[in-house]
């Protein structure tokens, strides 16, 4: 079976390393960077990921190379606690919660792509844009460097392009309009030194501006602040500029300018204004998710990753979301009697668990940081603390990692436990 993946990034390669692992060995990745690159900033992985990610053998590195998470907590804009939960290996899981650089995490999936698939696997400087479907596969346009087009033919393309996706543009270009909720959050990492437990994640604030913070390497501390765009753009992608900045993840801004919105979050256990003035570049990206997708797979074309199911980044699944795509897809691939079979199956596994993160992560974002920031202005913060409590063990249970559930369920090995 000829397998092509469009896109090298986060969830792509998780799909070349699945497929592998699941005995489907023809396959060929398409990034149309001109390389792989350690681009963005931090990620977290909870443990729904890093399960997938340590039974595809890359436990140790994400070891050595990120921060196990040991807490989460919410703290208002005075720096007073509000509530917080033990995440990872303290929470009860089998498998850490991780938080790492986002390039980082990258580089490691490239690099065990090369180990075991081969150099020639990823080609790089390889655009898709569009693909035509075959009685049983599809005939794949792809941009060259120089500009040339070529076409590939394979049994399965899976489009793993990212929020902009090509594979779904080409698939019905209705699909997918990118939309912002009129925020834009603003990204970096700064050597400041530990805080808090040395593995703390925090987020600070409330519905009109916040911070999240946690430490990716050791003394080094990714940041994201979250308010409203300046413009005010909030009534969707109408605005020139804010369409052209939806999912664009690569417009840099200067950090000193962002400090100035926090300017007074100076706690005795962090310095929010200095931490995001030591940035040497901060990056800016307008909040952008797309309703949730009523299907993902047209004849031999199957999305996953953002191009499937883009969302807010706010409840650390944008990846893992993407991981598990990818490893659902190579085992229903390895396990269902024919190809059809298996994108039907992988279909109805993972589009509704993600559209209801979607959903859900447009909640957290809004309707929930409202609501606990109400009580917490009128010191009810016991209030604050139950609503948020009870908003992490719904989400939890709906993203497919509450530590029970995550814990027993069978693997997605093929011949695993
Ligand atoms: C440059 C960049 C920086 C990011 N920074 C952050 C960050 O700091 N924090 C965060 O939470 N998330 C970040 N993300 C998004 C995050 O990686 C994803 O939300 C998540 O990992 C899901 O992964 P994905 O593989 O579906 O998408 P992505 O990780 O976005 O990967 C998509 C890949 O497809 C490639 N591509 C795009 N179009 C085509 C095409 N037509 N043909 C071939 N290849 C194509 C892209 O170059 C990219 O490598 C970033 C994404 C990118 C591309």
């Amino acid at each position: 079976m000829s397998i092509l993946i469009a896109g090298g990034g986060i969830g792509g390669l998780a799909a070349a390393l699945s497929l592998h692992a699941a005995g489907l060995h023809e396959v060929q990745v398409l990034e149309a960077a001109s390389e792989i690159r350690q681009v963005g900033v931090g990620v977290n992985l909870p443990p729904h990921a890093v399960r997938e990610l340590t039974e595809l053998g890359l436990g140790e590195a994400l070891a050595q190379h990120g921060i196990p998470t040991s807490e989460l907590s919410y703290y208002d804009r005075r720096g007073k606690l509000i509530w917080a939960e033990p995440r990872g290996l303290g929470a009860g899981y089998r498998w850490p919660q991780y938080s790492i650089h986002r390039g980082r995490l990258q580089q490691i999936l490239f690099d065990a792509v090369v180990a075991r698939l081969g150099e020639a696997v990823v080609c790089t400087g390889q655009r898709v844009s569009g693909f035509a479907p075959m009685a049983a596969g599809a005939r794949v346009q792809v941009t060259e460097r120089s500009g040339a087009v070529r076409t590939i033919e394979a049994d399965l393309l899976i489009g793993a392009d990212g929020i902009r996706s090509a594979v779904r543009q080409s698939a019905d270009p209705a699909l997918g309009a990118l939309a912002t909720n009129g925020w834009m959050m603003y990204r970096g990492t700064t050597r400041s030194g530990r805080f808090l437990s040395g593995s703390s994640m925090v987020i600070i604030g409330d519905e009109h501006l916040r911070v999240v913070v946690y430490p990716i390497e050791p003394g080094v501390n990714n940041w994201l602040l979250v308010r409203p765009a300046e413009d005010g753009t909030n009534e969707g992608a109408t605005h020139q500029n804010a369409a052209e900045a939806l999912g664009n993840w690569n417009r840099s801004v200067e950090p000193q300018a962002i400090a100035q919105c926090v300017q007074d979050w100076t706690f005795d256990w962090l310095d929010v204004p200095a931490l995001v003035a030591g940035s040497d570049i901060a990056w800016e990206y307008p909040m952008a998710d797309f309703d949730p997708l009523s299907q993902w797979v047209f004849g031999r074309a199957a999305l996953l990753g953002d191009a499937a199911h883009a969302m807010y980044p706010f409840g650390s699944n944008g990846a893992s979301q993407a991981i598990l795509d990818a490893r659902v897809l190579a085992w229903h691939l390895a396990t269902q009697p024919d190809i059809d079979a298996a994108l039907a199956a992988y279909q109805a596994e993972r589009l509704p668990v993600a559209s209801a993160v979607q959903l859900a992560n447009r909640r957290q974002a809004n309707d929930v940081m409202a609501k606990v920031s109400a009580m917490v202005r009128q010191d009810a913060h016991a209030g604050a603390q139950a609503e948020l409590k009870e908003v992490e063990a719904r989400y939890k249970r709906l993203a497919g990692f509450d530590a029970e559930t995550l814990n027993a369920r069978a693997s997605w090995s093929v011949g695993g436990r």
